[in-house]
C-alpha cells in the first residue's frame, strides 16, 4: 500500500476492526459446528477458509476502493478538476492526488442519474463528486453515505418537480431520500469561483447536516464542546443576516434557517475564503475547526 498517496486512509480503522471481529466469532462457530461432526484438522481449515470468504465479503466495499485507487485517474478528469475546481488548484501535488482518489471513490460508490434517462456528463458527475471531495477533503475518515441517490435536473425546477429555466430551485437533499441538482446551477457554481453560490457544496453541505438525524445547523461529527460556540455563533449571524447586517459576508439565504445557514456558510468558507476570514474571522475559524482544513491554503491537510 502506498503511505504517499494515502490509500489506507481510505478503510477505517473501525471498520476493519469490527469486521475482524465479525470474521474471528463466524470462524470460531463454525470451527465448532464442524469439528463437532468430522476431522478437527479439516475444521480448522474449511472454518478458516470459511472465515477467509466472509472478511472479504464484509469488505467488499474496500476490496473494490482498492482496485479503483489502482486504475490512473483520467487526464481528461484531471484537466476538468484543472479547470473548474478551485479548491483542487489550491492543493499540492499530494494534496491533489488524494483528491482525485476521493473523486474516484465517489463516482465508483454513489449512484448519479439524470431524470427521466437524461444523459449526465462527465463534467457534471465530476463535479459533483468534487464537491463531495471538498467538503471531505479535511476529514479523511468520514463515508459519504452511500444509500441516496443522486439525481441530476437539466435546469431549475419546483415542488412538484417540473423542470423549467425559470423555476427557482437549484438543489435539493431530501432527509430520507435523494440529493438533487440542477445541472446548470452546478455548472455555474464551478464558474464563478469568486462568487460565494455553489450548489455543489450548498446540498453536500446539508447531507453533512443531515447525516446525524436531523437538519437543524449542526452537522455530523460537531462535539459537544465545538457544538455550543457554533449554536451561539449561528443564532447571532442568522439574526443579523434578516436584519441585512452581514450582506458583505452571507447572501440573505443564510437567514431562512439554521440547516441553510450551515450551507451558505460552507459555500463562502470554501469559494471566497479570504473573504470569509477577513470580514467574519469568528465564523471562519469554527468552520475551520470542523473540516479541519484552511481553504486558503490547503495543502494536503492530512
Ligand atoms: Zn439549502
Amino acid at each position: 500500500m502506498d503511505r504517499k498517496t494515502g490509500c489506507m486512509k481510505k478503510i477505517p480503522r473501525t471498520v476493519i476492526t469490527a469486521n475482524l471481529t465479525l470474521t474471528g466469532v463466524l470462524t470460531l462457530i463454525a470451527f465448532a459446528v464442524i469439528a463437532s461432526r468430522s476431522n478437527p484438522v479439516a475444521a480448522v481449515f474449511i472454518s478458516i477458509a470459511i472465515g477467509c470468504l466472509f472478511f472479504i465479503v464484509l469488505m467488499e466495499k474496500y476490496v473494490r476502493r482498492f482496485f479503483r485507487l489502482r486504475t490512473p485517474f483520467p487526464d481528461d478528469w484531471r484537466e476538468i478538476l484543472q479547470s473548474r475546481v478551485s479548491f483542487y488548484r489550491r492543493l499540492d501535488q499530494k494534496g491533489r492526488i488524494r483528491f482525485e482518489q476521493d473523486v474516484s471513490i465517489f463516482l465508483d460508490q454513489q449512484h448519479i442519474y439524470g431524470v427521466q434517462g437524461r444523459h449526465v456528463s462527465e463534467e457534471i458527475r465530476l463535479l459533483i463528486a468534487a464537491s463531495a471531495a471538498t467538503l471531505g477533503f479535511g476529514m479523511p475518515d468520514w463515508e459519504w453515505p452511500d444509500l441516496r441517490d443522486i439525481l441530476v435536473f437539466p435546469t431549475g425546477f419546483n415542488e412538484e418537480y417540473q423542470v423549467r429555466d425559470d423555476l427557482p430551485i437549484k438543489g435539493m437533499v431530501h432527509q430520507q431520500g435523494p440529493i438533487i441538482f440542477s445541472e446548470d446551477e452546478l455548472r455555474m457554481g464551478y464558474l464563478r469561483s469568486s462568487q460565494d453560490s455553489n450548489v455543489g457544496l450548498h446540498e453536500m453541505a446539508h447531507v453533512l447536516d443531515m447525516a446525524n438525524g436531523s437538519a437543524d445547523g449542526i452537522p455530523v461529527g460537531l462535539n459537544w464542546v465545538a457544538s455550543a460556540p457554533w449554536i451561539r455563533i449561528m443564532a447571532d449571524r442568522i439574526q443579523k443576516v434578516r436584519k441585512g447586517k452581514c450582506r458583505e459576508v452571507l447572501r440573505d439565504y443564510a437567514g431562512v434557517d439554521e440547516a441553510e445557514f450551515f450551507a451558505v456558510a460552507v459555500e463562502v468558507f470554501f469559494q471566497r475564503p479570504t473573504h470569509l476570514k477577513k470580514a467574519d474571522p469568528e465564523l471562519f475559524s469554527l468552520l475551520k475547526d470542523y473540516f479541519k482544513i484552511d481553504p486558503e491554503n490547503p495543502g494536503d491537510a492530512a
